[in-house]
């Protein structure tokens, strides 16, 4: 049984340390990944570009009970990409500085694709923890959703109950989570400095909105996808593929920032195409003409490559660009050390 030791009493929200240097790829021997604890309890994983070119984030929250692991990477070779260990040896190091008995995980999704659900299957068979799968239905079962998308669930960690706020428009089935404790929405891919694949713009319309208005009805201090693609320079995004972000911005956004994306949802949500704003791109739509031209900046794409890479999307018809898996592929490394600060 948990026992409690004073912890999850503080005022929230708690303060929070996001001076981070993350690493970007630039240098060609980084770690696989990097570690940074963002308060106590709480703890963001970098993928490292050189294992893959979405470098997505992953998210640790620890409560009284149990911890929430919000998505896997997007590996699935664990040698490659040692997410079990890492986040065992996290559960462990935070176990001993706040000890509790019978303490659970549970693996969640920010969404289904294979960017964010690639590390999985390392966490099947892991005592005490549950693995949700990422299937619509699945979630609203497991999360107790009583109306998708306009209703909300609630996910109690011990002491620490997270707000689930159903998130379709870049994917069907993506959450956002709120956390009171830390003020965070973390938002996935429906919300980050990068390119917004807008798969149902009525949908993607709405879910900013429900999202917007949550942060005028409850502190939040910071928004945290799960990439990064756009530079300092305003609007200006790394190829597709790119295995280094020189300059990268920071990961946070605003409250400001995510009005800006509903504003440009709604003014543009009748335009087809590339929007370009400071703070993100939003791509309306899955217009080829789009998807290729992100191909043919690409560096890992020579145009050799292309007229096979266009008679698959026709083919297969399906957006590639939303867990683009031709560019996931590991580099060959040299060393395997782990970063953390
Ligand atoms: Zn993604």
């Amino acid at each position: 049984m948990a026992t409690s030791n004073g912890e999850f009493v503080a005022a929230a929200p708690v303060a929070l340390d996001l001076e981070v240097h993350w690493i970007d790829g630039t240098d060609p021997d980084e770690p696989r990944y990097q570690i940074h604890q963002i308060e106590t309890h709480t703890f963001v994983i970098r993928q490292s570009l050189r294992v893959s070119a979405e470098a997505p984030f992953i998210y640790l929250l620890f409560g009284d009970s149990r911890a929430l692991l919000i998505d896997t990477g997007a590996t699935e070779d664990s040698t490659a990409w040692p997410l079990r260990e890492v986040v065992d040896q996290l559960i462990e190091d935070w176990l001993t500085a706040h000890p509790r008995s019978d303490y659970e995980l549970v693996v969640a999704h920010s969404h289904g694709h294979q960017d964010h659900t690639a590390g999985d299957d390392q966490f099947h068979d892991r005592p005490q923890t549950t693995v949700v799968s990422s299937e619509l239905a699945a979630i609203v079962d497991y999360f107790g959703f009583s109306e998708w998308p306009s209703g909300s669930a609630r996910l109690d960690l011990g002491r620490r109950e997270l707000l689930l706020v159903p998130s379709p428009g870049h994917h069907e089935a993506a959450i956002t989570f709120y956390d009171p404790w830390t003020g965070v929405l973390f938002t996935g891919d429906t919300v980050y400095p990068g390119r917004l694949y807008v798969q149902d713009m009525q949908a993607f319309k709405s879910t900013i909105g429900r999202l917007a208005a949550l942060t005028g009805t409850k502190p939040v201090t910071h928004i945290l996808g799960c990439h990064i693609e756009l530079s300092r320079h305003p609007g200006k995004d790394y190829p597709l593929g790119a295995r280094e972000h020189p300059g990268e911005r920071p990961l946070p956004m605003t409250a400001s920032q995510l009005r800006a994306v509903h504003t440009t949802a709604a003014e543009r949500a009748n335009q087809p195409g590339v929007h370009v704003h400071e703070d993100f791109i939003l791509y309306n739509g899955r217009r080829i003409r789009d998807h290729l031209k992100l191909l043919i900046r690409s560096r890992r794409s020579p145009l050799g490559v292309l007229p096979a890479a266009v008679v698959l999307l026709l083919l297969a018809g399906r957006d590639w660009v939303a867990d683009h898996r031709l560019f996931n592929r590991p580099e060959k490394r040299t060393s395997n050390d782990a970063g953390r600060q």
